[in-house]
């Protein structure tokens, strides 16, 4: 089985570093569940995909803090070398009543080299949204040893955001997209549905749930009003139309690149993804430089741009994607993001999460390992 935990950067660097190697906590019944031999992650406080997987070895529970430190030395305990352990400094986060109430559990800890492998992209998009087809996707994932899956529908499959693609009408080959079954052939209360059955089910992988939002600068204030009364657990903004021209479908090329210059769409481009990026609607960037899939490079040199980018998302504390999509999915060479890219995301410290764009159930999970050494392989 495995547990999830939060802890603050100071405490999490100390397990990380392996000086801390027990974790204290009130005996509650989340606690209860935990045996020796499971495995917790625990998250950094400050970016959730900051992960450190943990052994449980062993687990000793006391009726209090006093007794509970007789058992560890401070610095096992995540104190400082020569730092005074004062079993009344737990007060601070549990209170004594809580205490009594439950007791205290010291957790003993291994600290174990696998990452923890997320693929934080996939969609329903050409299946039902059932409680099956979202096992498939989870069935696979359990397949390819990843430990969480989210799930992301596209806007586009609600009839709440239809709206916001009338504006891509006006060419014939998009009108036409726009009219296949699987467009706005949902509402939102339909998916809220889902989420609350899959919520009750004992699930082996932690499974979250959100939406892939097409953004558009002139669809913002539109999208701010529907997206006002949602709570999904995130929200990935993304970029597929530059102008109102798609540029990622069979018949982009002659709809936008053949038509203007290169280097104006990436301009336009990476205009629209600052104002995504600021509009603080978003958890989350999508596929950040997926307009390289055209195979088209701009008359400029894009590192200013990237800065820019970086900068923007680490001011909105907004995760970067490395989606391995580009690669597989489009053949390029990059699994995610350009090399020029990561290291500058790297440089501005913008949070990276990892997503393989999955459309079907047999594609979660592919090239994430690759993708995770390349967005988290570095940090530590
Ligand atoms: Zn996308
Ligand atoms: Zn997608």
């Amino acid at each position: 089985m495995t547990h999830d935990m939060n802890l603050y950067e100071e405490p999490f660097q100390m397990i990380r570093n392996g000086t801390k190697t027990v974790e204290l906590r009130l005996n509650d019944e989340k606690r209860r569940k935990i045996h020796i031999g499971d495995q917790i992650f625990f998250h950094n406080s400050s970016d959730e995909y900051d992960v450190i997987r943990c052994k449980v070895t062993d687990l000793i529970a006391e009726d209090d803090f006093y007794r509970l430190y007789e058992h560890f030395s401070p610095v096992e305990m995540g104190y400082e070398e020569g730092e005074k352990a004062d079993p009344a400094d737990m007060y601070e986060y549990y209170p004594k009543e809580k205490i009594d109430e439950y007791g205290v559990l010291g957790i003993v800890i291994e600290k174990m080299d696998e990452p923890y492998l997320v693929d934080s992209h996939m969609h329903l998009e050409y299946g039902p949204l059932s409680t099956d087809y979202v096992m498939a996707f989870v069935s696979e994932a359990v397949k390819k040893g990843l430990d969480e899956i989210d799930i992301l529908d596209h806007t586009h499959r609600f009839k709440e955001f239809e709206a916001c693609y009338e504006h891509l009408r006006r060419y014939e080959q998009q009108d036409a997209w726009l009219h296949q079954k699987t467009k706005f052939c949902n509402t939102l209360d339909d998916y809220r549905k889902l989420i609350a059955e899959v919520k009750q089910m004992d699930l082996p992988i932690r499974v979250k749930f959100g939406l892939e939002v097409c953004y558009t600068e002139n669809t913002e204030d539109l999208l701010k009003d529907i997206l006002k009364d949602t709570d999904f657990d995130f929200l990935t903004g993304a970029i597929h139309s530059v102008d109102g021209i798609l540029y990622d479908m069979s018949f982009s090329d002659g709809l936008l690149w053949d038509q203007k210059d290169t280097g104006e769409i990436y301009r336009r481009y990476y205009e629209i993804a600052l104002s995504l990026i600021r509009s603080g609607l978003f958890d989350r960037f999508a596929h950040p430089d997926q307009l390289k899939l055209a195979g088209r490079d701009p008359d400029y040199d894009l590192s200013d741009t990237y800065h820019r980018i970086a900068e923007a998302l680490k001011q909105m504390d907004m995760y970067g994607e490395n989606n391995s999509g580009i690669a597989y999915r489009y053949g390029h060479q990059d699994i995610g993001i350009s090399d020029e890219m990561l290291k500058i995301f790297k440089e501005h410290k913008v949070k990276m999460i990892t997503a393989s764009d999955a459309h079907k159930p047999e594609d979660v999970g592919t090239l994430i390992r690759e993708a995770t050494f390349r967005a988290r392989g570095g940090q530590e």
